[in-house]
């Protein structure tokens, strides 16, 4: 056994460097600090190593990378010492060392040489398994792109450097990817968000980031000069896919939002407003791409207050029950009523700040019922002081009808209080969209068989509306306000004007009563009235009033108007 070169430095070194977990920096810090310390003694000119990935997925892909070496300031001699070792992954690393200019080495030196290249390549082994190591918990596995802590540790690195302004962060979903999955499997669907993946990626080489966050919702950041062109870029992403053999070449489509990161932005500005403005995309039917705006930002903080508040303001009584009286048009007198909520806060807050809200959330649902359980009460307390009540409509959200035991819940309800079904009408608020049309229609029937009465509002809105007239056995359509309000007087337009009169009499015809809401002036009222309406419910006549006026109401029903 030739001697080896166990001068103190180089014990440090090796000691150092086998029994210590490096960070991957500090390893490179050790290495490149003690080879000048030795290179005397080993006559060592120059060390270089180099590492050449595999072409696996994850980073650096096929990169040379040199970790760690020494070059003598004086030079170093031609004949060079070669080393080569393959790693476990596939990958090669490779180390070269030249004597000190002017000097040659012994057989004795090479095999301290050798040696040295060993414990560098074992060392150079480490960082690689701890940069595998660390990337691993950057990166999706299943795209190879960042994942939320990768692109968070590049937006921190931009905002370091003051360089998060000249980038815009995107928010993405692929359209209808539950869909793509049902219809070509989930083997296709991983296959097409790689290869839109590896698409974006290199489309965005050198100017942006791509991180999938999960599913398929991705977070790109791009230069912003670029931004144009990746959006471009992404209305246009076909990609193949084979399914049982047979090629089909799969569109992807996507909904945005879009953020032009302001050059004050903190890091975790960029993902957030970013997603606030796809929020809003995700909502729209005809828009794929919204850019964020300030106020949107005060929007959605308003919205999450009001979803935070909701359920201890249901349970705290908080929302109250209104009365919006409606009126026949032959004689003015009182002949129904529509409960309208209203949140008791420090102020009143109304429905237009939060019925969406609760919509979007499903939590509408809650309040619906409350309502319900808050009519049948009041109901109760006047037939028990012997005063008639009148018909009451109560609104619910088509979200309901997802709901199999819907019909006998209500009936529950009714059943808690004893009252009879028929003063009270189910009125399905928002229907323009709705697509299980047989659930629609069995709930109407079913309802019908139990006594209560269906009213369908805001009508004429909706595309669907002659849909609804046609295959629903409603019994009262509600004219939208929007209809309404021009039907006469300064600003009457002969279009709405022939809408309205001709829903009255095909409602008419169909045996279908007709109300119409919004209405504000005598002129309306004329018009609906010599046009056939029945009824009416609108300012012209009353507000939505509090339980105490509205029962006032009940005893005297006749208007002067
Ligand atoms: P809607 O069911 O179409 O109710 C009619 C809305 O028009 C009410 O607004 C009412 O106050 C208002 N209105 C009535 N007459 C006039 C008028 O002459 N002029 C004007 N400018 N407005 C009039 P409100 O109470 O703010 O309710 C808004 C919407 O919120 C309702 O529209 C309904 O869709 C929803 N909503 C209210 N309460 C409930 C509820 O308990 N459950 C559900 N699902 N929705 C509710
Ligand atoms: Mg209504
Ligand atoms: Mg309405």
């Amino acid at each position: 056994m030739s001697e080896r070169v166990v001068s103190e430095q180089f014990r440090v070194f090796y000691d150092a460097l086998s029994q210590n977990l490096f960070s991957l920096d500090e390893m490179v810090v050790l290495i490149n600090k003690t080879l000048p310390t030795i290179a005397d003694e080993l006559t060592l000119g120059r060390v270089e190593t180099i590492f050449i990935a595999p072409e696996s997925v994850y980073e650096p892909r096929g990169l040379y990378k040199v970790i760690a070496g020494y070059d003598d300031p004086n030079g170093f001699a031609e004949e060079t010492y070669e080393k080569s070792f393959t790693t476990a992954e596939g990958g090669t690393v490779k180390l070269f060392a030249n004597p000190k200019k002017g000097c040659t080495w012994s057989d004795v030196d090479k095999e301290n040489i050798d040696f040295l290249l060993q414990v560098l390549y074992v060392s150079c082994s480490r960082l690689r398994l701890l940069s595998l190591m660390q990337q691993t918990t950057k990166i999706d596995m299943l795209t190879g792109s960042l994942n939320a802590i990768g692109l968070n540790e590049k937006i921190g690195m931009l905002y370091a450097k003051h360089e998060l302004g000249e980038y815009a962060s995107i928010f993405s979903n692929i359209k209808n990817f539950k869909y793509t999955n049902q219809h070509f499997g989930s083997q296709a669907g991983d296959y097409i968000l790689k290869q839109y993946s590896i698409l974006s990626r290199g489309f965005l080489e050198g100017d942006g980031f791509f991180c999938r966050l999960g599913g398929d919702n991705f977070v790109i950041l791009v230069k912003k000069y670029c931004l144009l062109r990746y959006l471009m870029f992404i209305t246009d992403i076909a990609i193949s896919v084979k399914v049982d053999g047979k090629e089909e070449i799969v569109k992807v489509g996507t909904k945005s939002g879009v953020y032009a990161i302001d050059k004050d932005a903190e890091p975790e500005d960029v993902i957030s407003c970013a997603s606030v403005a796809f929020g809003i995309a995700r909502r729209s039917r005809d828009k794929d791409l919204v850019y964020f705006e300030q106020e949107m930002l005060d929007r959605t903080l308003h919205d999450k207050r009001i979803s935070a508040m909701f359920h201890s303001a249901l349970s705290q009584n908080e929302f109250h029950v209104y009365y919006q009286p409606k009126v026949t048009l032959s004689d003015n007198t009182l002949c129904g009523c529509e409960a309208l909520t209203r949140w008791h806060q420090e102020k009143i807050i109304y429905p237009s700040e939060f019925i969406e809200i609760l919509e979007r959330e499903g939590t509408i649902r809650h309040l619906d019922f409350y309502m319900l359980e808050g009519v049948c009460k009041d109901m109760r307390r006047w037939l028990n002081a012997g005063i008639e009540p009148v018909k009451v409509s109560v609104n619910f959200s088509k979200l309901h009808l997802s709901n199999t035991h819907l019909e006998q819940d209500i009936i529950d309800v009714l059943n808690a209080y004893h009252i009879d079904p028929k003063y009270i009408e189910i009125e399905l608020t928002e229907l323009s969209d709705f697509k299980h049309f047989d659930r629609l229609v069995a709930f109407v029937n079913r309802m019908h068989a139990e006594g209560f009465g269906i009213s369908i509002d805001d009508f004429g809105t909706g595309y669907s509306s002659i849909t609804l007239f046609r295959d629903l056995n409603a019994d009262v359509v509600k004219l939208d306000k929007s209809l309404v309000d021009n039907i006469a007087g300064d600003h009457a337009r002969r279009a709405d004007a022939v809408i309205v009169r001709s829903i009255i009499n095909m409602a008419r015809e169909l045996d279908i009563d007709v109300i119409a809401e919004g209405v504000e002036t005598k002129e309306q009222a004329e018009f609906l009235r010599s046009n056939g309406c029945r009824m009416a419910q609108g300012f012209l006549y009353d507000r939505p009033l509090t339980h105490d006026d509205f029962e006032k109401r009940l005893l005297h029903r006749a208007y002067t108007v």
